[in-house]
């Protein structure tokens, strides 16, 4: 089946196309600055051909018309008319708790998705767009939603994802922990999953590490808790979040500086994580290199996150009664060996037997990092969220 995968950013669209019969991708594209000026890169990965233009995107509807453009482009598109498209998958970011699977979109779906905007408000009205551009350009296509939030809501205990703020308020306007990256930490529990021989009876803790990054407690296959919360500021230090901090010193921040609400809350957002601890830069490769060099403050947002990715660990072992295996995932947990390196040092006691000569090498595929016989056993397994929302859709659209 040919699926179209859509990822509507705040100010960009990323997209995939996939031929899920034959498990490849045909095309691949980004359009970047939407709302601002407007560029498209779109490469046909079966011919080589790649298509670079600055074009005028107003919003995320033109945005998805300019990407239709592309893909049947007779030059360097993938095919003659947007009916060889047969599904469109979308990744949606919050599902609030209307959503713990993904669903084809309907007129009542698109009405609960509305309900979600205040939850995520820089993506909700990109997804919406991205949906609204595809149905102008592809009536009867049927396109499929998958939930950022769907893997975590669908199984997390309620004394997981509740807070201990008054129960009422907390219903009233749909506090609660949500959680974020599902589809990642979905696709890499499966994948370690089968290395370990099934989900059935298995404990582990997956680690997306990121320029935004999470970690989940994943239990039979399912998710008993993740660091991230009502929002993706909650957790570890990130690129540019915070992660969890005593929730007194927003007011204590606001009262000091006169920051707004909106203001502090994209101060944690943007300024603090590894920037704002380091004041070297949010990506970790700086980061690594300035504390190799000496400087203080670089170490010590290495130092801290290692410490809450450990804590995390442990805090996860328990909850789960026990610990197969580790995953690290994304840009940082997938090649930064050095950080890997730094957090299984300290989970020996556990029954990690760290191969650290394997774990220097660069893999493209599913690799385990411990030494044979290891109680415990670390993996770096590639993330895959395009195939998820690929798979997710062309189920649903067979089921029809
Ligand atoms: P992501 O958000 O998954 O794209 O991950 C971005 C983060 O991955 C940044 O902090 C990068 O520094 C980090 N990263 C990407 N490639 C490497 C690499 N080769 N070595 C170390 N860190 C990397």
């Amino acid at each position: 089946m040919n699926v179209l995968v859509v990822n509507a950013g705040s100010s960009s669209l990323k997209y995939q196309l996939f031929d899920t019969t034959a498990g490849v991708v045909r095309a691949k594209g980004l359009c970047e600055r939407i709302g601002i000026d407007g560029k498209i890169k779109h490469t046909n990965l079966e011919t080589g051909a790649v298509y670079e233009k600055e074009i005028a995107m107003a919003n995320h509807t033109v945005a998805t018309k300019i990407v239709i453009d592309a893909l049947t482009s007779a030059e360097y598109g993938s095919v003659k008319d947007m009916a060889e498209i047969e599904a469109v998958g979308h990744r949606v970011v919050h599902g609030g708790a209307y959503f713990s699977e993904s669903v084809l979109v309907t007129p009542e779906v698109m009405e609960k998705l509305e309900l979600c905007r205040d939850l995520a408000p820089l993506h909700t009205p990109a997804h919406i767009m991205g949906i609204e551009g595809c149905t102008e350009a592809m009536p009867g296509t049927p396109q499929v939603l998958v939930f950022d939030t769907a893997f975590h809501t669908a199984t997390m205990p309620e004394h997981v994802y509740t807070y201990p703020l008054e129960y009422e308020f907390c219903q009233k306007y749909a506090v609660r922990r949500y959680g974020a990256h599902g589809t990642s930490h979905r696709y890499v529990a499966g994948e370690c999953a089968k290395l370990l021989g099934g989900a059935e009876g298995t404990k582990i803790v997956t680690c997306h590490l990121g320029n935004g990054s999470s970690i989940s407690a994943v239990k039979d296959g399912k998710v008993l808790d993740t660091s991230m919360g009502f929002t993706p500021l909650a957790g570890i230090e990130m690129g540019t979040r915070c992660g969890d901090i005593d929730p007194a010193i927003v007011p204590y921040i606001m009262t000091k500086t006169g920051m707004t609400p909106d203001e502090v809350n994209n101060y944690m957002n943007k300024k603090c994580g590894f920037l704002g601890v380091s004041g070297v830069s949010s990506d970790c490769r700086d980061v690594a290199s300035a504390a190799k060099e000496g400087n203080h403050r670089a170490q010590l947002a290495l130092d801290i996150v290692v410490y809450e990715i450990q804590k995390f660990i442990g805090a996860y072992t328990v909850a789960m009664g026990g610990l197969d295996a580790v995953v690290f995932t994304a840009g940082i947990g997938e090649n930064d060996c050095g950080m890997r390196e730094r957090v299984c040092a300290g989970l020996e006691f556990l029954g990690v037997d760290f191969d650290k000569e394997k774990n220097q090498g660069r893999y493209s595929e599913a690799t385990e990092l411990t030494k044979p016989g290891s109680k415990v056993k670390v993996f770096m397994i590639p993330t895959n969220e395009e195939l998820v929302i690929a798979k997710d859709t062309e189920a649903i659209v067979n089921a029809l």
